[in-house]
Parts: C-alpha cells; sequence; structure tokens
C-alpha cells in the first residue's frame, strides 16, 4: 500500500525511514538536517565510518532517537538541467533504498522528495519517477509512505496515485 501523508517524516513511526542525504553522509540542510537533529549526535557517529555514499545508491544505519528503527541514506542528484543522467540516478536513489530495506526485513518504509529540494529536481518529474519505483517494489512492503514536508507537495502526489 502506498499512502500519501503531509508530516513531518522524523515523526513517523515505521520500520525504516529514507534520508536524503548528501555524498559525505556527516549531514546538511532539509531534511537530512531535521532527521540527524531528531536522532540525535549518535547518527552522525554512526554514518562517519561509512565514507560516504555515491550518488545513487543507498546505505543504513540505526535511527537512534527516532520512532523509526532505521535511516536508510540515500543520495540523489542536483538537478543540471536533465540531460546528466539525473533521471536514472534518482531512479536508482529510490531503488537502492528499497533494496537496503528488503536486505534488513523492512517492512513499513517512508521517503521524503528525494532530490525535490535544495538540490532542485522539477517537483512533478521527481515524483512520476519515485512513484514509478514505489509500485515496483508495493508487494513487497506492509507500507510505503510518501512523507510530504507542504500540502502543495502531498498535492502532487496525490494527483498521480
Ligand atoms: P535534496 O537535497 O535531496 O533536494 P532537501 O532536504 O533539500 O533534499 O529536500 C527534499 C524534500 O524534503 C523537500 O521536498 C523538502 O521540502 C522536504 N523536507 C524537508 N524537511 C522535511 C521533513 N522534516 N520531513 C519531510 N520532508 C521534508
Amino acid at each position: 500500500m502506498i499512502k500519501i501523508l503531509q508530516t513531518d517524516i522524523t515523526t513517523l513511526d515505521v520500520d525504516a525511514i529514507v534520508n536524503a542525504a548528501n555524498s559525505s553522509l556527516l549531514g546538511g540542510g532539509g531534511v537530512d538536517g531535521a532527521i540527524h537533529r531528531a536522532a540525535g549526535p549518535a547518527l552522525l557517529d554512526a554514518c562517519r565510518p561509512l565514507g560516504g555514499c555515491r550518488t545513487g545508491d543507498a546505505k543504513i544505519t540505526p535511527g537512534f532517537n527516532l520512532p523509526a528503527n532505521y535511516v536508510i541514506h540515500t543520495v540523489g542528484p542536483v538537478w543540471h538541467g536533465g540531460e546528466q543522467g539525473e533521471a536514472a540516478l534518482l531512479e536508482s536513489a529510490y531503488r537502492r533504498s528499497f533494496e537496503v530495506a528488503l536486505e534488513n526485513n523492512v517492512s513499513s518504509i517512508a521517503f521524503p522528495a528525494i532530490s525535490a529540494g535544495v538540490y532542485g529536481y522539477p517537483k512533478q518529474l521527481a515524483a512520476e519517477i519515485a512513484l514509478r519505483v514505489m509500485r515496483q517494489y508495493e508487494s513487497q512492503f506492509r507500507e510505503i509512505i510518501v512523507a510530504c514536508f507542504s500540502a502543495a507537495d502531498a498535492q502532487i502526489y496525490a494527483s498521480m496515485l
């Protein structure tokens, strides 16, 4: 089941939340900053030895003080106009997040709109990719949540479901 929620992803009591991280995995702004603040400093300590993460890949840590058991850190592409492999990289970020989730027996998972904030990916295009990959994995999860920060973002997804 795919659910669209307008919510702060850090509040969700799911097996795993996905973080739209940067490739250092050492914290940033946006949803990354919010997740690190809510999880506590142990999250950064857990990320340091991971040695970063390539764009389109994903790595997992515990959730520490979050209600979620795990954080799956993925790195989406920066939007450079769409001719630099952005779509394939964004699809890979979702796909790898799901694969890492399955390897860790995660059955409920929540995603932010990866790359659709500071990284500048057009929201509608990013949502199309997100939902396409989510549908491919839907049967393997109890619950897939799209955690939208704004009502406008939630509306974009809802109109596509
Ligand atoms: P990126 O660098 O991948 O673009 P951002 O963190 O800048 O990542 O933005 C990704 C999306 O996450 C944006 O739609 C932003 O509004 C949203 N966002 C920011 N904080 C939160 C939060 N606490 N919960 C859910 N979504 C959030």
